[in-house]
């Protein structure tokens, strides 16, 4: 049905900013995105300062009294792995103590608007880079000065990305003692062969037992993030992969398939011809079917598009915030979010971008992100749009049913659907021919004066 897979949401965020502004294209800018920093990074444009009065305003005048998230940015990797391009460097000569004075200013700033005070901070997300090249004396300043600053809630997910090699059960414990609950891990494999290819740090061995000592000693929620369809994956690799995930007692797992970025080591590989990759859907299908399938006949659930969880296991409040319409304040180089319908993005100590607030575009993501977690739910996505898309949506639907990619349950007394594990694969693909068949929808009945 689909020859292109949208692969993550990033690519179907870049899909809707299409369909909801054809001559732009670039309009995922619009919400605090990967991509609107992207835009920036790759024109070499210093942000202008944009709308950030108008949102000063507002932080100023009014208690904003609703839930919220903070995404603290950590930009530095003691190594970078072989696929990476994301928003970090090595952290070679980096000034860590500079960089958590930094943070702790701008935790400072932020705090001190009457608009933050009024919130309530139900998660915190240190992402990278590697959050955990900070020292547990900087993580405990950093903590500090949020507990300090913020209205965090009692119960306040407080969530930390890490790699292995720099999170040993010792760091862990103080790291927890100081508030850390949740702890996303990146594994990738545990093959030999792929930890090479990937350049990952440690043996399979030494993985698996790092991973056994932090499940033992760590009371919170322990995540991995798994990736499929590298180079000649076996099916006996990935099987072994999500067998570990079972076996270890995690809580929940992020599996993506490998991205290939153009400027990574991988994709210079491949273009000199050091490295030879035969990839199609079929292989990357196959992949998916055998990891989503061996979890979830151990009774993981699916949480969104690209994570299983054990039942009850995983809030991951973050997702949900950022997914949702609660605000995400960035902090840190890197940092995007959106305050207040302005999607601010921190890019270095006293640079910052912040465009203007789009009704249309939010709307529009909203939904994107409710059906990230798979569930397809017409009266709550009509809810949302408007009775006058009812119809396109039916209509969008039947063949996706038909094709077996939606399988129809009941949900509170009425009928939904949900992804089967080929939906889930496609669920990227899915979620933009709903939105596609309403926006047009949208558009035609807005053309006609209705
Ligand atoms: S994958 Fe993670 S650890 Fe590896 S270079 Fe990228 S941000 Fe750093």
């Amino acid at each position: 049905m689909f020859t292109e897979r949208y692969r993550s949401h990033h690519d179907a965020e870049n899909r809707l900013a299409e369909l909801l502004d054809p001559g732009r294209g670039s309009g995922g800018m619009m919400r605090g995105s990967p991509l609107l920093r992207r835009l920036f990074r790759l024109l070499g444009l210093k942000p202008p300062a944009g709308h950030w009065k108008e949102l000063e305003k507002i932080l100023r005048e009014k208690p904003a009294q609703k839930n919220a998230g903070v995404y603290i940015h950590v930009p530095y990797c003691d190594k970078i792995c072989s696929f990476c391009n994301l928003n970090r460097t090595e952290r070679k000569g980096a000034d860590l103590d500079a960089y958590t004075g930094y943070l702790v200013s701008e935790i400072k700033k932020w705090g001190g608007y009457p608009y933050i005070q009024g919130q309530h901070i139900e998660s915190v997300y240190f992402g990278g880079g590697t959050p955990t090249v900070l020292n547990t004396g900087q993580f405990q300043t950093i903590l500090s000065a949020l507990k300090d600053h913020f209205p965090l809630t009692g119960d306040c997910e407080i969530s930390v990305e890490s790699t292995q090699h720099n999170l040993g059960v010792k760091k862990a414990a103080a790291l927890e003692a100081a508030g850390v609950n949740r702890f996303s891990i990146g594994i990738q494999t545990f093959s030999d062969r792929g930890r090479r290819l990937l350049a990952r740090t440690y043996s399979e061995k030494k993985a698996k037992e790092e991973l056994l000592a932090l499940r033992k000693n760590f009371g919170g929620v322990l995540g991995i993030d798994i990736i499929y369809s590298y180079p000649d994956q076996s099916l006996d690799e990935i099987r072994q992969d999500a067998e570990m995930c079972i076996s270890s007692r995690i809580d929940s797992v992020s599996f993506y398939s490998l991205m290939i970025q153009k400027g990574s080591a991988l994709s210079n590989a491949l273009e000199q011809n050091e490295l030879t990759f035969k990839r199609d859907i079929d292989f990357d299908l196959q992949r998916h079917n055998l990891f989503y399938k061996t979890l979830t006949e151990a009774g993981f659930n699916l949480l969104e598009l690209s994570k299983l969880a054990r039942p009850d296991r995983d809030r991951y409040r973050y997702i949900h915030i950022q997914y949702g319409d609660g605000d995400l304040i960035p902090i840190g180089s890197g940092a995007g979010g959106t305050v207040a319908g302005f999607p601010v993005y921190s890019m270095a100590p006293g640079r910052r971008m912040t465009a203007a607030p789009n009704p249309r575009y939010e709307k529009y993501h909203r939904i994107l992100g409710m059906l990230q977690f798979g569930v397809y739910d017409p009266e709550v996505i009509c809810g949302e749009l408007g009775p006058q898309v009812t119809d396109a949506i039916g209509g969008a639907m039947a063949p996706l049913e038909k094709e077996g990619l939606l399988e129809p349950f009941t949900s509170e007394g009425r009928q939904a659907w949900k992804l089967s594990a080929d939906g889930v694969f496609w669920g990227n693909n899915i979620a933009v021919t709903i939105l596609d068949a309403a926006i047009k929808a949208e558009n035609s009945n807005a053309g006609k004066g209705v």
